[in-house]
């Protein structure tokens, strides 16, 4: 009955509570080791990772959680599925289910074997040594493959390990996206490669100096609505946000003083990531549903604030001239207009994080193939070189000289994390629906953004999907949110939209099967 407590949940978000804190903790350890720790502290840092994980996974798997989750669900059984805490008890269920398949001699196996492949990989990269990397590789590949036996699946091993970082998604329904992705992005990027001449970027390239860039994106993000009294901006090798509670959500980023956007759009993204975490309700702080509802939707809100907003026309009209008294001299020549399409500039190139908006997906689809190709066995680790290299040709139209800057510039393989990358298109994706929804709620959006307001953006964020944490699975978010299901269309038409505007090319032309 509404606005009855019940007990057993009670007990079960009393035992859940400190699993959460020491999870937490775990994080701030992580976030030191990654902005402050010196280079003699790793050592001991990973030993004392290594107990805190240790101590919330036993704490979790124990009978105890299972007891509680049992009378939890028995006394819940009637209650709105909407609810906190049929969501709670649902959302702890699956985590529990998923912790205990997995045996533990098996994850202590894996999490070694995961280390030292990583190590390898940091010594072989530089090296541009894959025989050394390899086979550490193939070792990661048969324990992906033997972790979807462990969780089960019906229709491809890929679907259990692309169900732990994007819940529900089934890799039939990634193939399908991602088919029509490509097969509608590579006539824009072979189109665009013809005029490439139509977009100037040279001037990004010129010294600018950090603490400017620093101080200029700050203010922006704090407009957004990235609250800096709980929150943070630190120094880090690779930027990333982290959460240890809703009111403490800090973000890092790297500078390069001879290429503006790369820190500037890095602090949009991360506050994008970040203002997520901000926004998740109080009500769901200390239990498994604080956070976000999976990589996906976590990845349409840094995507939708670095791009959708921050590479947006009005933005640039109303931040361009700030942005020019900051930097005088590196702009003298250059306008809003000008600046826009230089920082929209496309590129088929080899880097994945390098990557403009029209071609990123490309990089996303070729490794989801390869990805299912090593698991189905139908591709050996040590001919990864060569189907990566065809694949480079074939959607992009550029071959890297070494396989540093090709098969091996990513670390996500390496740790074993294989079923993570289509998260990040798919969070592309999701960006483009979730802002069409947000204009058609509040038509004048974009002349809100062109004079620096964003408020009514954040709220409609924070109402919609900032609040439910991880309440809801994505695609029933998306749904709640959008009044659809996961959808590429708002994605390709924003694509061609703006892209085929910047570059001069013509409309979309899709294969319509009208009736005669
Ligand atoms: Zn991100």
């Amino acid at each position: 009955m509404a606005g009855m407590t019940h007990e057993a949940v009670e007990r079960l978000k009393a035992h859940m509570a400190p699993i959460v804190d020491l999870y937490a903790a775990g994080s701030v350890l992580s976030w030191d080791q990654q902005t402050h720790m010196p280079p003699g502290g790793g050592r001991a840092r990973a030993e004392q990772l290594a107990t805190l994980r240790r101590l919330s996974h036993e704490m979790f798997t124990a009978p105890r959680t299972r007891e509680l989750l049992e009378a939890a669900e028995a006394d819940t059984a009637r209650l709105d599925p909407d609810s906190d805490e049929a969501a709670l008890i649902r959302m702890t269920r699956r985590d529990y289910d998923r912790a205990t398949k997995l045996p533990a001699e098996f994850v202590a196996e894996r999490t070694r074997a995961q280390a030292t492949s990583v190590e390898v990989w940091r010594r072989a990269r530089p090296a541009n040594d894959f025989a050394l990397f390899h086979p550490h590789l193939e070792q990661m590949v048969g324990f992906a493959r033997r972790t979807a036996d462990y969780l089960g699946y019906e229709d491809h091993p890929y679907d259990a390990l692309l169900d732990l970082f994007e819940p529900q998604m089934t890799s039939r329904e990634v193939t399908a996206l991602f088919a029509e992705l490509r097969e509608r992005t590579v006539p824009l990027v072979r189109a665009i490669g013809e005029r490439r001449e139509v977009v100037d970027a040279a001037f990004l390239t010129h010294e600018y100096e950090e603490a400017k860039q620093e101080a200029f994106a700050r203010a922006v993000v704090e407009r957004f609505g990235y609250d800096f009294s709980r929150g943070g901006l630190a120094r880090a090798p690779h930027p990333f946000a982290t959460g240890f509670s809703r009111d403490d959500v800090r973000i890092t980023t790297r500078f390069d003083r001879r290429y503006l956007p790369s820190a500037v759009f890095a602090i949009f993204h991360e506050a994008g990531h970040a203002m997520y975490g901000q926004g998740s309700s109080p009500t769901l702080e200390r239990t498994s549903l604080a956070g976000g509802a999976g990589l996906g939707v976590h990845e349409s809100q840094s995507r939708m604030w670095e791009n959708l907003v921050g590479r947006s026309r009005p933005f640039w009209q109303h931040y361009f001239p700030r942005l020019r008294e900051v930097f005088p001299e590196q702009l003298a020549d250059v306008d809003a207009e000008t600046f826009y399409r230089a920082v929209n500039r496309v590129s088929p190139s080899l880097i994945r994080v390098e990557a403009d908006e029209v071609t990123y997906n490309l990089h996303i689809i070729l490794r989801y193939e390869l990805e299912r190709a090593l698991l189905e066995g139908t591709l050996a680790a040590r001919d990864l070189p060569e189907a990566w290299n065809a694949r480079m040709q074939e959607f992009l139209g550029v071959v890297p000289p070494t396989d540093a800057d090709g098969v091996m510039q990513d670390i996500h393989w390496s740790a074993g994390q294989i079923g993570y990358f289509p998260t990040y298109t798919l969070g592309n994706v999701m960006s483009a629906q979730l802002f069409e929804a947000a204009r058609r709620a509040h038509p004048a959006l974009m002349d809100e953004i062109g004079r620096g307001e964003f408020g009514t953006l954040l709220g409609w964020l924070r109402e919609q999907v900032h609040v439910h944490g991880r309440k809801f699975f994505p695609q029933d978010l998306l749904e709640r949110a959008t009044g659809s299901r996961l959808t590429s269309e708002p994605y390709l038409r924003y694509l061609w939209q703006k892209y085929g505007e910047i570059y001069g090319v013509a409309p979309e032309r899709t294969a319509v099967t009208g009736r005669a």
